[in-house]
C-alpha cells in the first residue's frame, strides 16, 4: 500500500479478450452462472454484489436490487440505459450508476462484476485516507488484461463509501478521465471490489487475482514485514 502519486499506474493496459457484446438472453445466463459461482467461494453473501453486460442492443444487463446473487433466476436481470436509467418495470441495482460510468468510459468493456468480498472490505478498511492500493512483484498480476510480467506495478484506486451513488460515480469518472492506461478495478473502502473486463470470463478473473492478490497483503501486514 503506498500513498498516491500521479506516476504510479505504470504498467501497460491491453486486454487479450475482444469484446463480445452479447444478447439479453445470453447475457442473462451469463450473470445467473457467475453468480453462482460467486456464491460457491464466498464472494456473494447475502444479497451483496452486483453483476451487468453489456448487450449487443446497446442496453446494460444489470442484476435488479435486493436480490441473492447466488440464486438468481432470468427475472433477478432487467435492463438499463448507458446513462443508467432503467428501461424496465424492475429497479435496476442501486449502484447502476457506477456500472454505467464504467461503460461510457471505456468502450472495451463488456462486463463489470461487483462483491464485496472479504479481502477488498477488509483491506481498505486499514488504508489511510487518500491512499491506493499498489500491486508489485505477484504473478498472479499476469492474470490482469495486458499485464505480462510480475515485475511491474498495478494501483488499483481506491474510492471513500458513499450510499449517494450518482455523485460517486461522477467522483469515478472525473478521476479515471485522468489516469492512463485504464485501471482494471477499483476499490470502495469498506465496501468491496469492482472489477471489469471485455467478457464476464475476463472480469471474473480480475475479482479472482485481485483478491487473492489482496489476501496475500493482508497476509503480510498480518506477519508485519516483507521477506
Ligand atoms: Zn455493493
Amino acid at each position: 500500500m503506498r500513498k498516491r502519486t500521479s506516476r504510479e499506474t505504470i504498467y501497460r493496459s491491453r486486454s487479450l479478450t475482444s469484446l463480445m457484446l452479447l444478447t439479453l438472453s445470453s447475457a442473462v445466463d451469463e450473470i445467473i452462472a457467475v453468480g453462482r459461482r460467486f456464491d460457491a467461494r464466498g464472494m456473494a453473501a447475502a444479497t451483496t454484489g452486483n453483476y451487468s453486460v453489456r448487450l449487443e442492443n446497446g442496453r446494460i444487463a444489470i442484476t435488479v436490487s435486493g436480490c441473492h446473487k447466488g440464486r438468481l433466476v432470468s427475472n433477478d436481470v432487467t435492463q438499463m440505459s448507458l446513462d443508467g436509467l432503467p428501461l424496465e418495470a424492475q429497479t435496476p441495482s442501486a449502484e447502476a450508476a457506477l456500472h454505467a460510468g464504467v461503460y461510457r468510459l471505456y468502450e472495451r468493456v463488456g462486463a463489470v462484476l461487483h462483491v464485496h468480498s472479504v479481502a477488498s472490505t477488509t483491506i481498505t478498511r486499514l488504508l489511510p485516507e487518500g491512499t491506493d492500493i499498489v500491486l508489485e512483484g505477484y504473478e498472479t498480476l499476469k492474470v490482469l488484461p495486458g499485464v505480462f510480467t510480475h515485475d511491474t506495478r498495478v494501483v488499483i484506486p481506491v474510492f471513500d463509501n458513499s450510499q449517494d451513488m450518482p455523485a460517486l460515480a461522477r467522483k469515478v469518472q472525473a478521476r479515471f478521465a485522468t489516469l492512463q492506461p485504464e485501471p482494471p478495478a477499483l476499490l470502495l473502502r469498506g465496501h468491496g471490489l469492482y472489477a471489469w473486463g471485455a467478457t464476464v470470463e475476463e472480469a471474473e478473473r480480475v475479482v479472482e487475482a485481485l483478491e487473492l492478490m489482496m489476501s496475500c497483503e493482508l497476509e503480510t501486514l498480518r506477519i508485519g514485514r516483507r521477506m
